[in-house]
């Protein structure tokens, strides 16, 4: 058992297609073993979520904290259920030091086999739909700098004293506005 090495962006294996799993193959020592891995990685450096190609594995496993409880998924699909969306200012292991904004689809449905082989079948809405969606965009090769507003970027020292950029935003245009008044 160990914790593993996370890829950082620029490495090939974070912008591959991963490969789905065997159902047959969920339950063996390999498979298990990789997701005992992924726990100890993910608990270690603190992540809401982790992705198997993060961990230099291009296979169709992510896991993620829903609420109190570790959901392990393998080969998820997930559904849009509605055309609303949700800003959130995103964060990555495979990213370290950033944040940036993303607008994702507000509520989902998620399809998929759990650790044991089971299949699973659930909605999420808000935050739970997000991490989701986030964590099921690097089985396709994608991190969410490439669907994050360029202009939000931050380094997390700035995040953490500025604040959102939206709100930067947001005040520098009253501010404007109210000078023109003036
Ligand atoms: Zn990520």
């Amino acid at each position: 058992m160990a914790i593993l090495k996370v890829a950082r962006m620029g490495h090939p294996i974070l912008r591959r297609i991963a490969d789905p799993i065997p159902v047959e193959l969920i339950r063996s020592a390999p498979v298990q073993a990789l997701i005992h891995d992924m726990f100890e990685t993910l608990q270690e450096y603190d992540g809401a979520g982790l992705a198997a190609p993060q961990v230099h594995q291009s296979v169709r496993i992510v896991m993620l904290e829903i609420g109190d409880e570790l959901q392990v998924l393998i080969n998820p699909v997930i559904t849009a259920l509605t055309e609303d969306l949700v800003r959130t200012y995103e964060g990555c292991l495979s990213v370290p030091g950033f944040r940036g904004a993303v607008d994702r689809c507000f509520r989902v449905r998620l399809q998929g086999f759990d650790e044991q082989g089971e299949p699973i079948d659930r909605e999420l809405e808000d935050y739970d739909a997000v991490v989701v969606q986030h964590e099921c965009d690097h089985l396709d090769g994608v991190l969410y700098v490439d669907r994050a507003d360029p202009r939000t970027l931050a380094f997390l020292e700035e995040y953490r004293r500025w604040g959102p950029l939206d709100e930067v935003f947001e005040a520098m245009a009253e501010h404007e506005a109210d000078e023109e008044e003036e």
